[in-house]
Formats: structure tokens, sequence, C-alpha cells
């Protein structure tokens, strides 16, 4: 995953009525010995860890939303007459003593926190929030800008410049900047409430999801499980002090890890259903009426801010533009998606038939019986492949081999930047013609105070304007070896080290001018697309054989087991796309709906939305029901999710055109890093792909990717 950054000129719709003057008394600290005071004189400014310590950080951000405001109300009082440089260039310059601090803060609470970060994060959240609406919905501000917009296309502005005073108003726009007094009460009356829901669903999910869980009284009903998994249980049960029995604990998702191994078909559909049913109790965590009103304050919201529905209002800034693009892109896998997992749910019938069960598979058996088919048609023991992943190998035999084939990188390792934690560790990296271009940073191993997942993110920004240059940083949670011993990585861990690096890569490339558009400041559905291109590069041959070497022999990976990791790769893959872009397709549902509606009945507008799409297979549900889609209703991802699949036909169709063009190629690379991955958000998203691919990204690629292709056409 990917951290969308955080703007501080942000979009953001959490709306408060008045800015609250920060409550923190910093009057005391000593801001001048503060590290956040003055830019760091480090090389690249890269942040002074070993001077800050945690508590620097709150008085720093409370000086630098402070510094920010005054930055801003100047900007928003100059009694001279709105110009591009006075009021554009000026916003962006602004903010620089937040930026800094945020930058290193959002780094060490998201990779290396304890207590105290916590407790400045708990406390700095909402004043961060009350900071960003007090500049969206500064009238005087908002007027400056409106009046440069208007003048855009006579102030000779450079195409950069221009998009940035698009994007900015855009952005102004879409919060409400616009609006009457009146309509102003009313959206932010709204975005209270959206605010509100949202967490008491948040809330609510949490305890459902605990509450929920499987208790089972009878070792028996558990076989099949493994010992880790029945350790899990009893501690799970202890843990409620259920002493004697057995706690199956739910994840996110609506399937469940224990599914595959559960022998007990009752047990089974008992935990499927209790997954399934988990907010619908009936109870005080009942979260249907919450997303029902969620729904309908979203349209609403739109319909203020001149929208049809609230996907068209979240797409309007997006790649794809509108929602019909992205439902008419993810209407296209789904025949694909349900001929393959129809396919797949026969092989599953048929064994099912060969030990007699007597029984037509149902949600709860698909796990299962695929487990079992997996085992005799792909065969694989992730021990037999570690050993020919060694952390260090992929990383630099890997990763940096594959981006210096393709845009001539190198890189240095350095020893004497200050890092957060021992185990991180600073690459400087050059370009073509051995001048320095970026730095960056990597932190691979799991901690316990470490967020999980992976992701990539900026210590500074790129930006002419500003004179700076790109700091970067990668984090995974990559199981830490015993001292002396390799670290190796399962091919998923590969693969996500590839990804984050294409991230990366999006931000060591950046040559903006402003950094508002630099770098991975772009849409949510094209950020995923480098990362997901250069995932394409762990397999490709020339690269695979550099780096997957037998870490104690250096003997590269026999062919036959390549053969047998590239087969498995596309196992159980119509039932994955089912339910992703049925659970995509849901999101969309629910967020295309007018304000006009009236209020829906959550299952019912589910069950109708799902057969509408033809993904209601009665063998394959959304990876999230409604009443448990956490994304669109907790996390901000709401019209979103389609995003994932969207990037992902990009990623593949860009390989294809590097196929085309002769592949791993330096010229091929150089092009792609000139009209794609240098430009930041400096024009629009879908010309820039169309410039550089020469056509509309193509949908063929990532079928076949998927081991889609082939499935029986559409009935
Ligand atoms: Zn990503």
């Amino acid at each position: 995953m990917f951290p969308l950054r955080t703007l501080v000129i942000a979009t953001t719709m959490s709306l408060v009525a008045f800015y609250t003057q920060a409550a923190v008394n910093t009057a005391g600290a000593d801001l001048g010995s503060n590290p956040f005071y003055a830019a760091s004189t480090l090389p690249f400014q890269a942040p002074p860890f070993d001077k800050i310590s945690d508590g620097d950080y709150q008085p720093a951000i409370e000086e630098g939303m402070r510094q920010h405001l005054a930055e801003i109300e100047k900007i928003a009082n100059n009694p001279a007459a709105p110009t591009f440089e006075n009021t554009f260039v000026a916003m962006e310059k602004s903010g620089a003593m937040l930026n800094r601090v945020m930058a290193a803060f959002d780094t060490v609470t998201g990779a290396n926190t304890d207590d105290t970060l916590q407790k400045i994060q708990e406390q700095e959240a909402p004043r961060l929030s009350a900071h960003r609406d007090a500049i969206s919905f500064n009238d005087k501000l908002f007027h400056r800008i409106e009046t440069v917009y208007n003048q855009r296309d006579t102030l000779k502005l450079d195409p950069e410049s221009k998009r940035l005073v698009e994007v900015v108003y855009r952005d102004f726009v879409h919060a409400g900047a616009k609006l009457s007094d009146a309509d102003k009460a009313k959206l932010k009356a709204l975005n209270k409430e959206e605010s509100t829901l949202s967490t008491a669903f948040t809330n609510k999910l949490l305890a459902a999801t605990k509450a929920a869980a499987l208790v089972v009284d009878d070792k028996s009903k558990l076989a099949g499980l493994s010992d880790a998994e029945l350790a899990a249980a009893t501690a799970a049960a202890k843990d409620r002090k259920l002493d004697g029995e057995y706690v199956l604990t739910l994840q996110n998702t609506t399937q469940q890890p224990e599914l595959q191994d559960l022998n007990d078909r009752a047990t089974r559909e008992a935990l499927f259903k209790a997954s399934w049913n988990r907010a619908e109790q009936g109870d005080a965590n009942d979260t249907r009426k919450t997303i029902e009103r969620l729904a309908q304050i979203r349209a609403e919201q739109a319909r203020l801010l001149g929208f049809k529905n609230y996907a068209a209002w979240k797409l309007d800034d997006q790649m794809a533009k509108t929602p019909e693009t992205a439902i008419a892109f993810m209407q296209r896998l789904v025949p694909a998606a349900t001929a393959r997992a129809e396919t797949e749910a026969k092989d599953i019938q048929a064994v099912i038939d060969q030990q007699h069960g007597g029984f037509k598979v149902a949600p709860w058996d698909w796990n299962f019986y695929a487990e079992q088919v997996r085992k005799a048609k792909y065969d694989l023991d992730e021990n037999q492949i570690k050993p020919y992943f060694e952390l260090n190998n992929v990383l630099e035999n890997g990763v940096f081999y594959a981006a210096n084939q393709l845009y001539g990188l190198t890189f240095k390792e350095r020893h004497d930047i200050p890092v957060w934690q021992p185990d991180v560790r600073v690459f400087e990296v050059f370009d073509q013609d051995g001048s320095s271009l970026a730095l960056f940073y990597c932190d691979y191993f799991k901690r316990d105070n470490k967020n999980g997942g992976a992701w990539m993110d900026n210590l500074v920004t790129q930006s002419k304007l500003l004179g700076t240059k790109p700091v970067i940083y990668n984090v995974g949670n990559f199981s830490k070896p015993a001292a002396g011993q390799p670290a190796l990585l399962s091919f998923d861990d590969v693969i996500t080290m590839f990804h984050e690096f294409g991230h990366a890569l999006h931000g060591i490339f950046a040559d903006e001018q402003y950094p508002t558009l630099s770098g991975t400041n772009t849409a949510r559905d094209f950020v995923e697309f480098p990362s997901q291109f250069n995932e394409h590069w762990a397999t490709n041959p020339k690269v695979f054989a550099h780096y997957a070497k037998h870490y104690k022999t250096g003997a590269p990976m026999p062919q036959p087991l390549v053969d047998k990791m590239k087969k498995a790769g596309k196992f159980n893959s119509g039932y994955n796309m089912t339910e992703l872009v049925s659970a995509a397709l849901l999101d969309m549902n629910w967020h295309t709906l007018p304000a006009s509606a009236p209020l829906q009945d959550a299952d019912a507008f589910e069950a109708a939305a799902l057969k509408k799409d033809k993904t209601d297979l009665s063998y394959v549900p959304p990876r999230y029901r409604s009443s448990y889609f956490q994304h669109i209703w907790g996390n901000g991802y709401a019209a979103g999710y389609y995003a994932y699949l969207w990037t992902e036909m990009l990623a593949d169709d860009a390989f294809v055109a590097f196929k085309d063009h002769g592949g791993m190629t330096r010229a091929n690379g150089d092009r792609f890093r000139k009209m794609v991955l240098s430009r930041g958000n400096t024009e629009d998203l879908a010309t820039m792909y169309r410039n550089w691919r020469g056509q509309e990204p193509q949908i063929e690629p990532m079928l076949e990717n998927r081991g889609l292709k082939d499935a029986p056409a559409a009935k």
C-alpha cells in the first residue's frame, strides 16, 4: 500500500466550522534548538534523525502550522492585485517548516512509533485537519485564486504553471469554495455528519468483527488446522477468558484463512457465516443504517457541489474522469473473470464428487477444495525457492540492476546519513551522466512498532522552485533473520520490493517546478501504475537470471522450478478477480446513487447490484460485503476501489509497449522516464499516458497476465 501524501494544500472534505487555535502551549519550547526550525544542512536536506528526539515533533508541528497560516494570511491580504507569482508561487513556497516536520513525523509514526509519538498523533490529527480547512475555506485566498484562474489563458503561463492554477483551483472548488454562504453551511453540516458516521462505522465494525469471532468448544471440529492456527485459536480463547475453548477471530475480508484447512464442513459454514453476517446482527454494532445514511449524505454533498453523484465528484480529477469510464472498464472484466471462476468451480466440484461429498460447492468450501486442486496441479514449496531470493541480492542485483538497465541509474550506499532506526540503509542514486539525483532509504524488516504492509513516501519532495532534490524511502515487513543469517524472501516479498521501488522511481525522477505537482502527487487511479509496472521486471528473464541465485552456491534457479512458479501465479485467478471486481462495482453502485434516490435498504441494494452486474455467482461472494467494506465507508476509498484494477490495466498495457519496442532497452526506459515517470501531475494524466503509448490503454494484456484471456466468451 502506498499512502497518498497529505498535501498541505489539502482537498480534505472533513470540514470544521471554524479554525481552532492550537491548544498546545509552545511558548516555553526553545524553538531555536529545535532541529526542524531551520532547513537541514545535511546532503539533500535529509532530516537529521540523529538530532531529532520525540519531544521535538509537537512544538515544531504547532509552530509549523502557525507560520504556515501567517504566510497564507499574508497572501490572502496582499493589497496588490492577484498574480500567479504573488498567489500561486507564494502558496507553493509556504508551509516549509510544517512540511519538514510532517515528512519526518509521518515516517517515524509509520515505521518506528512509540507511545509518545502515538499520543502526539492523536492530539495533532484534528488540529492538522482544522488547519487544512482554515486554508480551504479562506474566502479572500480563494478570490485571488479564482481571479488568476479566470485569466489563465492570457497570462502567458508555461504549461506546468497553468496546470498548477487549474489543479489548485479545482481542489478549492471541489472542497466547496464557490458555494454561497448558505450552501457552505449545509455542506459543512453534511461533512460533519459524514465524518461522524464514518468514524461510527469504523468503531462499530471493529466491535462487530471482534464479537463475531467463532467460538468452538470441541477440538475435533477444528481438524485440519495447522499447529500455529490451533495455538492462535487457543490464545484467542484465553484472551476472552474462554479457557478450554477455541476462538477463530475474523480478518477484514469475506474469506477467512482457516477455511482453507478446516476439514469439518459444518465448522467451515459457521465460520463463513460469522464473517458474512458480522455487521448485520441487529444489535448496536449493526452497520447497515450507518451506511444507508452515508450513501445518502454523499449523494447530497455531490448535488450541492453540482455533480450528479458522489462518484462523479470524486473522479473529476482522476485519470478515468467519470464513473461511466471506470464502470465500463470493470464491466469488461466481469465476463472473463466469472467465466474463469465457473471453470475453477467445475474443477472443485469434481474433487468434491470424487470424494463423494454429496453437495454443491458453496463459498465456505471454495478455499478448502481449491487448496487440494492447487497441491495436485502446481505443488510448489516456498522453502524450495526462498534460498534463491536473498534480500541484498534481490535489491542490488535485481531491483537496482533493472533500474540500471532501463534508466542508467547507479547506486552507492552511504553510511554518513542519519536514519530513524539502525536497520535502515541509505543509497545515493546517480543519474546516467554520473550526477547525483536522489537519496533512497530502505527499511525492510518487520518490527513490532511498524505498521503492516509496505509503502513508499518522500522525506523531501523534489521542486525546482524550492531547490530540493528527492529524498525517498521504501518500507517493508520482511522477516528479519537471526544475526549472521541471510534474509531469504518469498517471491511475494520480491514482487513487493519491485513494486515499492516503482513508486520510488516515480519520486526519484520527479523534475517539477512546483511541489504540489511533483512526483507521486498524482491521482489515486494513476499512482499505482509506475509501481505495478515495475513489478514486471522481477520476472523478466534477464533480470531474474541476474538476481535469482542460490545464496550459498550462486547457482541459478533450475528451470523446472521457475516454470512451476510462473504457472502457480495464475492459480485461482477467476475467483480472485471476480471477488475484487464485484466489490469494486459494489462501491460504484453505492456512490452513483443520485441525491433524489430514497434511503436504500443495504441488503436489498447489494443483492440487486450484484445481480445487475452479473457478479452474483453463488460460490464467489464479493471480497467485502457492503456492511463491512471499510475501504469505502471508513478509509477514504469511496468511489476509489476500482483504482487498483485500473492501474493494473495501465501497468500491463505499458509493459506490452516495452515488449513491442524491444523490451528492456535504455531507449525505452529513457522515453518512459521523459514522458511519464518524470512528469508528476504536470499534465492531464490520460493525455500523458496516450502521448507516451500512442493509443488508449488496452485491457487485453491484463486479462492475459491474470490468466483470464482464454476464458470462454461472455454469454
Ligand atoms: Zn503501491
